[in-house]
């Protein structure tokens, strides 16, 4: 249950007293020279100096390197580590980013010896196993999707975007006519209309309904023989799930326009709806979303992109296939060890690269794609199997939904409509006591939760876009909930308390303008 009176015993607006709040300097300033973080065994084989064994490529001015004793470069990073906020220390409801917990034994499996040392330049021949792990993904997230085909050589949803707008252009070429325009929602991801621009495209913007929908009659006047896809996220932005997604890939398919599909808010349908089923043409995913790898500092993205058959022979090289000794040879030089390796009896080869594929639209990145997160992925989808995946995405729909129900008599709700993996309020009752959207988010840190999503999507003015993901137990979203609600109090009671916050950070309010414009990088040398 939720009262009013339940304020989170982590929520203080005094300081916290520990060295999370004191400045910490850099490296180089606590530098001090001599010190050694090591101690060498003294030296028994000749010394030579390195001048003479280097010729003239080693430097002659020694580098500028901080000098510090090892605790105090462990407690250097351990310090910094604390500033950081993270899914392992709290609720991380960032909507449309999925945010959910990234499994340990994800890591486990990531570091098991044969798999993290796995070199790409490693014959296809010795690499079976690492090769294995990648079909096998493949194969799982296409039995996700409903798809026919996969690349998962990109590194993002950002770059899978356009890796899938790659294919819609290569298709429509070999068709007579690359087309001129993409029509996007007005509540899509920047990202969207970005992707359409950098393939060559014209964006034309379609208008939502009332419902937060595509608006059907609108879809009909402005599809025509120059529009090449359409770019949709579903469920969309505001957490609501397209219904009419098989008459919209109708009206498409008639004037010979395809479905993209955005994919990033796959979380509200693992193992409850295939987008190959309703229609879709292309889409991708986000490994590092619904799949639970790390995002950004934790880890590189990953952006795999699923495509129907016709798509399949413009896919990136090399795609992987089972007995690729009848196919072309690989376009990048072979290593030393598999060179030795041809003169050597060769394991049966099962799978291997192809790279004889005359209508790829060519590599979109080095090797073979974030290997390390493949493995991460397909750790999750098998320790969670079919029904646990089912269960997470019924979980993460239900874990919205309650923040929805305990929250929506106090901060506006601008689309009734069903909600799915997250729900999006405004800000429009605290607006009109002067508080913004951003001000509340930044006093929900005082309560010791990341903020929600600020000002996304444009659709709704003053947005406050929460996504909890399938990783919360009711008690913390109960926590959550009376932060919110707390809030919401004092934007009645003290608005200056919410509108200075936070209070309980190592650095207060900045100037977000001018922390963009004008960052301070600072580097002070030390002699
Ligand atoms: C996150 C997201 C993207 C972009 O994914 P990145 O991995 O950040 O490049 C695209 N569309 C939507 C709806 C997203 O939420």
């Amino acid at each position: 249950m939720t009262t009013d009176a339940m304020i989170p015993a982590r929520a203080t607006t005094g300081k916290v007293r520990s060295h999370q709040t004191q400045n910490e300097a850099l490296l180089f300033e606590k530098s001090s020279p001599g010190k050694r973080a090591y101690k060498l065994p003294p030296l028994d084989v000749p010394a030579v100096d390195a001048a003479t064994l280097l010729g003239t490529v080693h430097r002659t001015t020694p580098g500028e390197l901080p000098e510090l004793s090892e605790i105090e470069i462990i407690r250097h990073f351990t310090r910094l580590s604390t500033w950081n906020y993270a899914i392992d220390l709290g609720m991380y409801p960032l909507g449309s980013c999925t945010m959910k917990y990234n499994p340990r034994v994800n890591e486990l499996v990531a570091r098991i010896e044969g798999l993290a040392e796995a070199h790409p330049y490693r014959p296809d021949s010795l690499a079976q196993g690492i090769l294995e792990v990648i079909d096998n993904l493949q194969r799982c997230l296409l039995e996700i999707t409903g798809m026919d085909a996969i690349t998962l050589q990109p590194a993002a949803g950002a770059h899978g975007e356009f890796t899938g707008i790659l294919l819609v252009r290569a298709w429509h070429e070999s068709q007579g006519n690359p087309r001129k325009k993409i029509l996007i929602p007005d509540s899509a991801h920047g990202t969207n209309p970005a992707t359409a621009a950098i393939c060559g495209y014209t964006v034309e913007n379609l208008k939502s309904n009332s419902e937060g929908g595509i608006d059907l009659e609108a879809l009909t006047r402005q599809v025509d023989e120059e529009t090449a896809a359409l770019m949709l996220t579903n469920p969309s932005t505001i957490g609501v799930f397209e219904s009419q997604i098989a008459k919209i890939a109708e009206i498409l398919h008639a004037k010979g326009a395809l479905l993209y599909m955005d994919g990033a808010n796959m979380n509200a349908l693992v193992g409850k709806a295939r987008p190959g089923d309703f229609g879709v043409d292309v889409m991708h995913l986000n490994l590092h979303k619904t799949f639970s790898t790390p995002h950004g500092g934790g880890g590189p993205g990953s952006g795999p992109v699923a495509c129907k058959a016709f798509l399949e022979p413009f896919l990136p090289i090399p795609v992987l296939v089972r007995n690729p000794q009848t196919l072309g040879a690989p376009s990048f030089p072979r290593s030393s060890a598999e060179r030795v390796g041809d003169h050597e009896p060769q394991p049966a080869m099962q799978l291997g690269w192809s790279y004889n594929r005359p209508n790829s639209v060519g590599r979109v990145r080095a090797f073979y794609g974030n290997v390390g997160m493949f493995i991460r992925a397909l750790a999750y989808i098998l320790a969670n199997g079919p029904d646990g995946l089912r269960q997470t995405t019924e979980d993460a729909v239900l874990n919205a939904n309650y923040i929805r129900a305990k929250l929506e008599d106090i901060y506006e709700l601008p689309y009734k409509t069903a909600s799915m993996h997250e729900v999006v309020f405004s800000d429009k009752l605290q607006a009109a006591r002067g508080v913004k959207t951003g001000e509340i988010a930044k006093r929900l840190i005082d309560y010791g939760f990341h903020p929600y999503t600020v000002s996304f999507p444009m659709i709704v003015h003053g947005a406050l876009m929460i996504e909890p993901t399938e990783s919360e137990s009711l008690e913390e979203l109960d926590l959550f909930i009376a932060a919110m609600r707390a809030i919401s109090r004092e934007v009645e009671e003290t608005p200056e308390l919410v509108k200075t916050a936070p209070h309980s950070t190592r650095v207060s309010k900045l100037d977000e303008v001018q922390a963009a414009r004008k960052p301070i990088l600072r580097w002070k040398r030390t002699t």
